[in-house]
């Protein structure tokens, strides 16, 4: 007897009722879980879609510049990652509780991906990094369907192959790894184009997989401090952190502004 098609709708997840909004851009206020179920369902709707994970930086950066602002407006998703957006977030009065480091998510990803048998992409960092972190999602979870990686240093010239590639590979996960907000732009210009349901923007996070980038220890971590200890590690990073200031400060002008009910 012939098998009766069953026809399945996929429902998305909505997430505009955790959506809230810092200096015009947005962020939700998904959590882990949230997050995880939102690409799953994403993934079964087979709607392309970017992940932004939102850091005091490129907050402020999206706060001056109306075309970061709409990159951030455009993703799918933006979680919030870093504790200068969670900070800002209670001076303006806006309830935004759940931190999200973007590594937690990449790697929870990974793990959801392994359990559907979803197939993954690594765009980006340095040539034999992508590499070393699939090895190590591997290690970690020996059912992930890696299915394609890609370093992250590649001309305009390169980049219609590195498309190519990606499509060939057809992920349902593309983790892109080229820095923000080069990766942001990458993903806003791309993602619908290449087809790939859930596209996310990693930052450093395959370095610190290959084990290139030491993580800041876990009590670090847990009180807001990864960041200072990233600068540790990093000198560089201090540009980053000089950003914190100014936002501390436009939402304390913000707040105020409110509060005198101006504008
Ligand atoms: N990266 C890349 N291509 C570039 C610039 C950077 O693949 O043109 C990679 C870099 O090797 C690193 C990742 O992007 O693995 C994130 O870089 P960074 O730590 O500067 O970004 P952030 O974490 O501050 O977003």
């Amino acid at each position: 007897m012939p098998r009766r098609a069953v026809l399945t709708v996929p429902v998305l997840v909505d997430v505009a009722a955790s959506r809230r909004e810092l200096f015009g851009a947005q962020a939700h206020d998904v959590g882990l879980e949230g997050a995880l179920r939102w690409a799953r369902d994403r993934i079964a709707a087979r709607v392309p879609g970017y992940v932004v994970t939102l850091n005091g930086s490129l907050l402020v950066q999206a706060a001056r510049d109306p075309a970061l602002r709409a990159l951030v407006n455009g993703a799918a998703l933006v979680t919030a990652d870093g504790i200068g957006v969670i900070l800002a977030a209670r001076i303006l009065g806006v309830p935004l509780s759940e931190r999200l480091a973007g590594i937690d998510l990449a790697i929870a990803l990974c793990a959801s991906a392994a359990a559907a048998g979803h197939r993954v992409f690594l765009l980006g960092g340095a040539p034999g990094v992508a590499e070393d972190a699939a090895a190590e999602l591997r290690r970690r979870h020996p059912a992930l369907q890696i299915v394609g990686t890609r370093h992250g240093f590649f001309d305009p010239q390169e980049e219609e192959g590195v498309r190519e590639q990606i499509r060939q590979a057809r992920p349902e996960l593309l983790m892109v790894a080229l820095g923000a907000p080069r990766q942001e732009r990458w993903m806003q210009r791309w993602s619908a184009a290449l087809g790939v349901p859930v596209s996310i923007g990693v930052g450093g996070s395959f370095d610190v997989l290959a084990g290139r980038v030491p993580r800041a220890p876990r009590w670090m971590q847990r009180v807001g401090l990864e960041w200072l200890y990233r600068i540790s590690r990093e000198p560089r990073r201090w540009s980053v952190v000089r950003t914190i200031p100014p936002l501390f400060l436009m939402a304390i002008r913000e707040r105020w502004r409110r509060r005198a009910g101006v504008g």
